[in-house]
């Protein structure tokens, strides 16, 4: 089995969740296999030191559990970007548009400044809303994109093309 292939065997489709007609992608087999979990969290390890990455930002929530043993197994700081209202101390925020209304997420602002080359970690690029906002956030605080890594991008949403304007050249990979 290839790592592509142990991964995608982990990874459950659930009908009609959150809401009828959807097809959600339910990473928590994975989880709870140590091997894929494993295999996950050092094929993003080898992209963030390939591209130079000093810090990793994690998307709540699930993008908090992918990337935290990565920012561990690299030596990289852990900076989380949160939905609105949840982060204690000053931070920058971002409003995005959603298929219906909008959404805001916010980091403190003092955990990214120039110099940083920061890394988004995800599980699942959609319409590209959540990851493209991510960016706003990490250019606005000073610091620089090393890139964005998913699990997993569901291509017929077009994320990837909506993504690159603001990846502005850096890398996006699917694993
Ligand atoms: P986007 O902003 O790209 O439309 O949506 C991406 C965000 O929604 C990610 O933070 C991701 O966790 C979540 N998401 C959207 N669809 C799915 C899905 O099918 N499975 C999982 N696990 N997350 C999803």
């Amino acid at each position: 089995l290839s790592t592509q292939e142990l991964l995608l065997s982990r990874i459950r489709d659930v009908a009609d969740y959150p809401k009828p007609g959807v097809m959600f992608k339910d990473i928590t087999p994975l989880l709870a296999d140590p091997v894929a979990f494993t295999a996950l969290t050092e094929a993003f390890t080898e992209f963030c030191v390939r591209h130079g990455a000093t810090k990793i930002v994690g998307l709540e929530a699930r993008g908090f559990i992918l990337a935290a043993p990565v920012a561990v197994r690299a030596g990289m700081g852990f900076i989380p970007v949160r939905k609105a209202g949840k982060l204690p101390g000053a931070t920058l925020s971002q409003a995005y548009e959603l298929e219906y209304g909008t959404a805001e997420i916010e980091v403190h602002a003092e955990d990214l400044s120039a110099g940083d080359r920061v890394m988004v970690i995800d599980d699942v690029l959609a319409t590209g809303g959540t990851a493209e906002a991510s960016l706003e956030l990490i250019r606005r605080a000073g610091a620089e994109v090393a890139g964005v890594a998913v699990l997993m991008e569901l291509g017929f949403l077009g994320g990837r093309a909506r993504l690159e304007p603001a990846l502005a050249g850096a890398p996006l990979e699917a694993l």
